[in-house]
Order: structure tokens, then C-alpha cells, then sequence
């Protein structure tokens, strides 16, 4: 019987996407599979995408990397969560976290407890119940798995990083798991004339890279994706306005705060990632609204040290490809779609979809129920993730410009509408199976933009007030008792993963 198995794997594009591409196939597949990958240093990588979410850790377990040496070389800090600044409201803030806060009792969700303890008069808001609120503004970071011997989880973490060094770090673990790299611009891609699949790839130099099969990380212009194979992308910006980004480094300040910002401008809003050796800013924007002008002006009066270098300027569109995997080839980061930036999902869906790519690896017949099945687990996660961000825009009490009403006033996905509906009654929620983010989060982010639930489950009826102000007071001391024990963020780092900045 003659073997149909891949052999020969090539990837185009060596930013994030490729590289962890390169590293986990490498890792998952062996010395079995050839893995070529291809980057132009002419052409660059889009040089952002500093933030991460803690699925994250669980790459870094896959590629067998030591946490340490990793936030060592990436001159990487510790985030807890992003800071959402005018969102729901101008003048308000709220930190969606990692973690729950407080502790789910009797299988009923925390907040249906706190819900009720609001309408028996407690002031209390949702986060003076959570460790990683504490935590955070107490600019405090450690590994903690769990709370004493109690039912309360520990941090949950991700990582700040410089985005350039994280692609170079990857790329040194892939070349020695055995990835070859080739320096060079694609242009050109020759198809098979009978089956349309991807047979070659041209470089300026006039070398021809042949594969079985090929990786689009070609960013943006999702070269073998989109120009090669003609694959259309679906244009989401109706839902999520902004199309345009002015990104700039300043120098650091101290505390060194284990949270990522995200704060509301008037036709936008603007990120500040904390990493050891600068500052990441960013002003996100749409141009319907504003222009890039105005839009680098806001961010230059916004930054908190001097800024360092010329702020850059990117072009996107909101939306995905209308197929992920076409035939022999499978794109991955911007090549297949980009939802912005704003709860920093995008290295998130690299990872999540080179793994479900290995689970339905093709052979060489490239069966098309494989391509059908990524492609539905892929456009669904896609369409959970965009629910979540649009939540966001929409769901605010901001009409103070064009921007903002327009948000506030657009109708949204079916899925988010019917979400918030259900929640704004008893506080209740569903969570579909392969929504990344969990109840915990949507709770925060619905309560944190000003949608409270008229009531709670009535299972929170079942235990006394006498017992659930116990209960919440008893949750506080945890927290208090925790954070206590906790050494600062900037000392972690100095302990155990400071990067050398000569
Ligand atoms: C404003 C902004 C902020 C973001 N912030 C975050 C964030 O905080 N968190 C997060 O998770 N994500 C973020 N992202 C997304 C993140 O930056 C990307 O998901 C990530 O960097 C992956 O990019 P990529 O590798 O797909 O593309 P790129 O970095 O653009 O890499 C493309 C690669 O293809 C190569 N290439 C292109 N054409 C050719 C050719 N003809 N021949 C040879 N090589 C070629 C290039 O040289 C490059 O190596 C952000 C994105 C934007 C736009």
C-alpha cells in the first residue's frame, strides 16, 4: 500500500502566525514531515499583537517552553486582564479579568449571589469580589493555582510581550526541531491545471518550493488564500466599525501593571500593553468617524511616557475569509481574518486553529470532508468570538459622538441580541461549547457596560441573607488574605523572568 501521508509542509509569512505554526507542527509532527517555511525580511510582519489571553500557556505546554527563559526573551510582563476605560459610560472603568470572581456555590454562578445581596442593599460592586481585580490594582503577580484549601481558583494569567522578539524566539525553537527557513519574496504561485491545488511557490530569485501541503501566513494580503486561490473575505465592519490603527512605543512608567488598557476615544479607542522595556500604544479607529491625523494626534496626547520612534499606521478590515482551508492550502492569522484587536483573540485563534488543523490533518487526497469540518469549527468560533466583541461597542450609554451613536444604535447578530436579553432578566446565561470565553466573562463585560439584570436565579433564594452576607464577607478575606501573601509584579519579574536590556 502506498503511503498518502504529507510529507512536505510549506508556509508563507514568518510573523506570529508562521512561526507558531512552524514550532507546533514541527513539534506535533516529527521529523516525518518536511516543514519549509518562507519570509520576506523585506516585506516585514505587521510588527504588532503584544497581548495575550491564557490559553496561551497551553501553546507554550505544547512547544515544551519554559515559562521563565520565555517572559525572559520576549521582555514579556503578566497580565491578569484589560482595563476597559469609557466604555459603557464616560468616566467609568471596569477590568474584565481572567477569573471568576467570588465562588460558585450549589452549582449556581457567583453573580446570582451577589445579585441578590444588591437588592437586600449591599454597595458592594461584582469585582470587590475578585482576586484578580485585587490583585491587579494592588500591582500584584504571582503563581497561584488556588486559594488555600478552598474551592477558589488562583490567577489566571497571560503575557504582555514584544511581538518581534516572540516571532524570533519561536523561530529559534522550530529551526531546531528541524523547520527550514527561506529568505525570499513569493511571487508567484503556479496551480495544478487539472485540480486548481496549489503545486508551487516562486520566489523573486526565480527558485521554485514545491509542498504537498501549504500554510497562507502571508498576513493582510493573504497571498495564497485570497489572491492565489480566490477566496472572498467577509466584511464584518457593520458590526465592528473600526478600520485603522496608529501604533507607537513609549518609554516605560512605573508601577509595572499586570493589566492591559483599553480605553474609549471618541471614534475608537486606545491599548497600552506594559512590557519591560517600553510601552505598547495603540489609538484603534474608524475613519468614517475620524481621520488618521486626528487619530495619531489622540494618541500622542494620551501616552503616559515619551513617545519613541514615529507612530505607524495599519489598514485593516474587519471579517474573515469565507473559507479558512481551500483545497491544499489552509491560512492562518491575518490571512484568514481579523476581528481587532480589542480582547486580544487573534495569536488566540492561530494557535486554536493550527490545533484543530493537526486534529483533522488531511493525507494527500485532501478528503473534503476535512476542509468542511475546519471550516464549519473554525467560522463558528470566528462568529462567537465577534458576539463577544460587539458587545462592547454596542452595549454602552455613550451618544456623545457620531461614533458612539452609531454603535449604540446598529443592530446586532441574532446569537448577541437573544444573549443579552436572557441576561437583562434573571442574569442568566448560556454558554455554547466552543465559546471561548466563558460565563464569567460575559458577565463581566455585560455588568461592566451597564447592563444589569433586573433580578437573579432563584436558586439564590435558597440560603439566608444572614448566610450569604457571610458567605460574601468570607469570600473578601480570602481575597485579602491572598493578595496579601502575593509579591509585586515588577518584583516577580526582577525574581524570577527579568529580561537583560543591555
Ligand atoms: C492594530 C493591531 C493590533 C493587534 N493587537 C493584537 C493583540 O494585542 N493581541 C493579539 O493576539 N493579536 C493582535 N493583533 C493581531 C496580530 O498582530 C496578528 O494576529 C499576528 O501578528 C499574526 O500576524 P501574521 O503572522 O498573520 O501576519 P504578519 O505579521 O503580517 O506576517 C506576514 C508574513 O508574511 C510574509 N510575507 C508576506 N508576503 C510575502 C511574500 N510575497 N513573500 C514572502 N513572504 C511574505 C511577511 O514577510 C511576514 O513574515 C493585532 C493586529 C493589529 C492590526
Amino acid at each position: 500500500m502506498q503511503s498518502q501521508h504529507i510529507e512536505n509542509i510549506v508556509i508563507v509569512g514568518g510573523g506570529t502566525a508562521g512561526w507558531i505554526a512552524a514550532a507546533a507542527m514541527s513539534r506535533l509532527l516529527g521529523a516525518a514531515v518536511k516543514i519549509t517555511l518562507i519570509e520576506s525580511e523585506a516585506i516585514g510582519t505587521v510588527g504588532v499583537g503584544e497581548a495575550t489571553i491564557p490559553q496561551i500557556r497551553r501553546l507554550n505546554g505544547v512547544l515544551g517552553l519554559d515559562e521563565n527563559e520565555f517572559v525572559r526573551e520576549t521582555r514579556g510582563t503578566f497580565k491578569l486582564g484589560i482595563e476597559f476605560n469609557n466604555w459603557g459610560h464616560i468616566g467609568e472603568s471596569y477590568l474584565h479579568t481572567f477569573g471568576d470572581a467570588g465562588i460558585n456555590l450549589a452549582s449556581l454562578h457567583f453573580h446570582h449571589y451577589w445579585l441578590r445581596s444588591q437588592a437586600e442593599g449591599n454597595t458592594a460592586g461584582l469585582w470587590d469580589y475578585s482576586l484578580h481585580h485585587k490583585a491587579a490594582y494592588s500591582h500584584k503577580f504571582g503563581r497561584l493555582d488556588r486559594v488555600g484549601n478552598t474551592s477558589m481558583t488562583g490567577l489566571a494569567y497571560a503575557f504582555h510581550f514584544d511581538a518581534g522578539l516572540y516571532a524570533r524566539y519561536l523561530r529559534k525553537h522550530a529551526e531546531a526541531a528541524g523547520v527550514q527557513r527561506v529568505e525570499g519574496k513569493v511571487v508567484d504561485v503556479q496551480l495544478q491545471p487539472d485540480t486548481g491545488f496549489i503545486q508551487s511557490v516562486t520566489l523573486e530569485r526565480g527558485e521554485q518550493i514545491s509542498g504537498d501541503l501549504f500554510i497562507d501566513c502571508s498576513g493582510f494580503r493573504g497571498l495564497l488564500i485570497g489572491q492565489a486561490l480566490g477566496v472572498d473575505y467577509q466584511d464584518w465592519s457593520q458590526w465592528l466599525p473600526c478600520n485603522g490603527a496608529v501604533a507607537v512605543g513609549c518609554e516605560s512608567t512605573e508601577p509595572l501593571l499586570p493589566y492591559t488598557k483599553a480605553t474609549a476615544h471618541d471614534a475608537g479607542w486606545q491599548w497600552r500593553i506594559p512590557l519591560q522595556h517600553r510601552t505598547g500604544n495603540g489609538h484603534v479607529f474608524c475613519d468614517g468617524f475620524t481621520d488618521k491625523d486626528k487619530a495619531t494626534e489622540t494618541l500622542l496626547a494620551n501616552l503616559d511616557g515619551a513617545p519613541m520612534g514615529d507612530p505607524k499606521q495599519l489598514r485593516f478590515t474587519t471579517g474573515r475569509r469565507d473559507k479558512f482551508w481551500h483545497k491544499n492550502c489552509v491560512s492562518l492569522g491575518l490571512a484568514s481574518g481579523f476581528l481587532e484587536p480589542l480582547e486580544s483573540t487573534s495569536i488566540h485563534l492561530i494557535q486554536s486553529n493550527v490545533s484543530k488543523l493537526i486534529e483533522l490533518f488531511p493525507d494527500r487526497n485532501f478528503d473534503p470532508a476535512n476542509e468542511a469540518e475546519y471550516n464549519r469549527q473554525v467560522s463558528h468560533e470566528y462568529e462567537l468570538i465577534r458576539d463577544f466583541l460587539i458587545l462592547h461597542y454596542h452595549r454602552t450609554d455613550r451618544e456623545d459622538s457620531e461614533f458612539w451613536r452609531y454603535c449604540k444604535h446598529m443592530s446586532v447578530p441574532d446569537n448577541l441580541r437573544e444573549k443579552m436579553t436572557l441576561f437583562a432578566g434573571n442574569g442568566l446565561l448560556y454558554k455554547d461549547a466552543e465559546d471561548l470565553f466563558r460565563e464569567s466573562s460575559w458577565v463581566q463585560v455585560m455588568v461592566g457596560q451597564g447592563l444589569m439584570p433586573k433580578s437573579f436565579h432563584a436558586m439564590a433564594n435558597r440560603i439566608s441573607s444572614d448566610q450569604i452576607t457571610r458567605f460574601l464577607s468570607d469570600v473578601q478575606t480570602l481575597i485579602e488574605r491572598a493578595t496579601n501573601d502575593l509579591p509585586q509584579h515588577q518584583d516577580f519579574i526582577a525574581a524570577h523572568c527579568k529580561a537583560d536590556l543591555q
